[in-house]
């Protein structure tokens, strides 16, 4: 019999934790539920959980940090992160996704809502990586040590702009819509604005300084790795 997956619950309000225990539950999956980053972390060092349901305001360590934290060990690393969030805005989602966060979700939400997102973040593939160096023009990227280079000097790109880079490099030359590449490099995210997209590409051309230009936008289509950038700056 397949083993029922296991939902670590890191949240701090015992009533919102108990409700999505007994909706997990009833609904096939394991919950587990943590109060607080240390209670979290010595659920995971005990056993890996296959989904994180993680608060982001927290007694200590915050939501944030610990997904930071988890994103940095190599035996958590590849855990999938579902942040809750009362914050709705904007840079805090960006925020919470640059820290290594698979998806969020708004407080308040409905079962039904959580369910999905869950299910979707079970299977979500992994994103595509690359074994090797890739390297357009003057641009090199090392996908097994995640650095990037320009002309030999290395470039410091954050891991979200990093994992962008890495698809567009892989697939230079052809133009990916926004939608495309939020599969693609976020993998199974089908709730994510697509204007996501849009702030990761514009941190990434600040990130490539003087490489930026290898970056187009196609209007109305999306965005296009090139090596045949002019120097039309
Ligand atoms: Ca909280």
């Amino acid at each position: 019999m397949k083993q029922q997956p296991r939902v670590l619950i890191v949240e701090d309000e015992p009533s919102i934790a108990e409700l999505i225990s007994v909706n997990l539950r009833h609904n096939g999956l394991a919950p587990i539920w943590a109060g607080d980053g240390v209670a979290a972390q010595r659920e995971i060092d005990a056993m890996l959980p296959d989904v994180v349901l993680l608060d982001w305001m927290l007694p200590g360590q915050s939501g944030l940090a610990l997904a930071r934290k988890w994103r940095a060990d190599a035996r958590t690393k590849a855990i999938p992160i579902l942040m809750l969030t009362a914050r709705g805005d904007e840079p805090d989602k960006v925020a919470g996704l640059d820290a290594g966060a698979d998806d969020y979700i708004t407080k308040p939400f409905s079962t039904q809502e959580l369910l999905a997102r869950i299910r979707a973040v079970l299977r979500r593939r992994a994103p595509e990586q690359a074994a090797e160096t890739v390297t357009i023009g003057d641009l090199s990227l090392d996908a097994a040590t995640h650095r990037v280079t320009w002309h030999g000097r290395p470039l410091k790109v954050g891991p979200t702009e990093f994992k962008l880079l890495c698809y567009l490099m892989q697939h230079p030359e052809r133009v990916h819509s926004r939608s495309q590449l939020l599969d693609k490099v976020w993998g199974d995210h089908v709730f994510i604005e697509e204007r996501t997209v849009d702030v990761h590409v514009k941190r990434l051309r600040e990130s490539l300084g003087p490489a930026a230009r290898l970056v187009e936008t196609v209007r109305g289509a999306g965005y296009r790795l090139t090596a045949q950038a002019t120097a039309s700056l």
